[in-house]
């Protein structure tokens, strides 16, 4: 892909397409252009924001075996912190409970933008005597609300809603929100892809949608707590006209035709960030293989890009193989591409890759493969840490570009070094202004780092500390800090000073 025959709108968003997959070390690196004031302010302040009052952590073990006779006090009623904490969204997230499964039945057609839905979210407490909690969800009329079946009260702001639960919970009580809900979603750009409308749902044709949520733009199409540190289990019950296929995460469970609709239901098992979360409609063909180690391989594919896809996604089963030996046995089920159109996007959905039919190419298919470990099976505990996510996603695609000749990578890296160099910002590569967490930094600066983290440490302790991330952390999320304890832990080395240098 050539970058300057394009206009402006069509570099937009090939920069987003940038964000998503590697860029090829040969063609200029372009700045992300910076939002205008009035978008950035909305998600992206990084400062400590006050947030709505916290409640006192419980007391649940310091009253705990009270003699018979004396009444155990009453805990103080919590709530949850409403956030997650994560400096780049501090007002995505709740701490009072641990999502365990999303249950989203949708009605959907491409040519209309309205949604009707209803979200199952199967949860537990982590308080005791929770009392009420927050999901974020923005947008839509919600005509609604139970808990265990029973109608709540709830309230909302521009970003969250929230519950008042019937009963107080324990920690560990497990209870189900259903949210019954209809509207056209709220398409306002994200400040951390500025360069994109929104996020969420995209609807590019008539013919076509599907949902692109990476970071903030989940809550947009379904209530969640909309954080990778929440993973949970996902179940979709797509309705679509009947010419349609909907394809989302994970198995094609059960196919239902009524009349002139059709209801595709997908499980995807295995915990996954909401972000990574999605739905695809259109006219698909579905073209199944296997890796040759055995991995399932289903992809969906218009049929009028059939012959181009083939030619970029031929080294999926090798690709999948290749990285299964170097980081550990693929974590899924199963993986595929689905196509989608116009927009220059594609994005690694868990196990089913949205892949924009411009780019069909192998650079991208190999970029969204490593993604699959680096980022979905392993999350961020922080989007501060996207240098982890990209950089490991640029890098691999690198080592396999130049597998054959593993020495040809160090000329690769060099030019990267130098192009590093003059297109950096001064920003610190753990500290990134959220305009630019998209960015050549966290991408080209990121896979640097790792490439000179593998130099310091030696090919050995590098991929003993990158198989052992992935046993530890497999299926959750890891922090900066627990990167470098495996790889310490791996090297016998202290790293301080390294993570330091780069990251501060
Ligand atoms: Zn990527």
């Amino acid at each position: 892909m050539t970058s300057r025959k394009f206009n402006t709108v069509i570099l937009l968003g090939f920069l987003w397409l940038a964000a998503c997959t590697a860029k090829p070390l040969t063609v200029s690196p372009i700045s992300p252009p910076v939002a205008s004031p009035s978008v950035v302010p909305i998600l992206a302040t990084r400062s400590p924001t006050p947030l709505p009052p916290s409640p006192s952590p419980p007391t649940p073990f310091t009253s705990s075996p009270s003699p018979v006779f004396t009444p155990s006090p009453t805990p103080t009623p919590s709530a949850g912190g409403r956030t997650a904490g994560d400096p780049y969204a501090p007002e995505l997230g709740n701490t009072g409970y641990d999502v365990q499964r999303y249950t989203l039945q949708l009605d959907l057609d491409p040519s209309r933008t309205i949604i009707q839905g209803t979200a199952t979210i199967e949860a537990t407490s982590i308080l005791h005597n929770l009392v009420q909690i927050s999901l974020d969800f923005s947008g839509f009329i919600i005509d609604s609300l139970t808990v265990d079946g029973q109608p709540a009260s709830f309230s909302r702001t521009d970003e969250k809603l929230i519950i008042d639960l019937p009963q107080p919970l324990l920690a560990g009580d497990p209870f189900t929100i259903q949210v019954v809900y209809r509207g056209v979603p709220i398409m306002e750009a994200s400040p951390f892809v500025p360069f994109i409308n929104h996020l969420g749902l995209q609807f590019p044709t008539t013919s076509n949608l599907y949902a692109v949520s990476q970071p903030d733009g989940a809550h947009h199409w379904f209530p969640a707590n909309d954080h990778p540190t929440d993973k949970a289990l996902f179940r979709f019950e797509i309705t679509v006209p009947a010419q349609f296929t909907a394809v989302a995460n994970g198995t094609l469970i059960e196919t239902l035709p009524s009349g002139e609709t059709t209801t595709y239901i997908w499980e995807h098992a295995y915990p996954m960030a909401t972000y990574l979360a999605t739905v695809a409609v259109g006219e698909y063909e579905m073209i199944e293989d296997r890796s040759p180690a055995g991995v399932p391989i289903r992809h969906y594919v218009f049929p009028d890009v059939r012959q181009p896809f083939l030619e970029a996604a031929d080294v999926t089963g090798e690709a999948l193989d290749w990285m299964s030996d170097l980081f550990g046995p693929y974590p899924f089920e199963s993986f595929g591409f689905v196509t989608t159109r116009i927009i220059r996007a594609s994005l690694e959905t868990q196990s089913m890759v949205i892949l924009s039919e411009n780019m069909l190419n192998e650079e991208t298919v190999v970029h969204e493969i490593a993604h699959q470990w680096f980022g979905n099976w392993v999350s961020m505990e922080s989007w501060a840490d996207m240098w982890s996510n990209e950089g490991f996603a640029v890098y691999i695609s690198l080592m396999w570009q130049t597998r054959e000749n593993p020495d040809s990578l160090n000329v690769f890296m060099q030019n990267l070094r130098a192009e590093v160099g003059r297109e950096a910002s001064l920003d610190p590569l753990g500290d990134l202004a959220p305009h630019r967490l998209f960015g050549f930094d966290s991408y080209q600066r990121g896979a640097l780092m790792i490439h000179n983290l593998r130099l310091l440490v030696g090919d050995q302790a590098f991929f003993r500390g990158l198989r052992l991330y992935f046993e530890r952390f497999g299926g959750g999320t890891a922090s900066r800090e627990d990167f470098k304890q495996v790889m310490e832990e791996a090297s016998g080395m202290e790293l301080d000073d390294f993570f330091t240098e780069w990251l501060e």
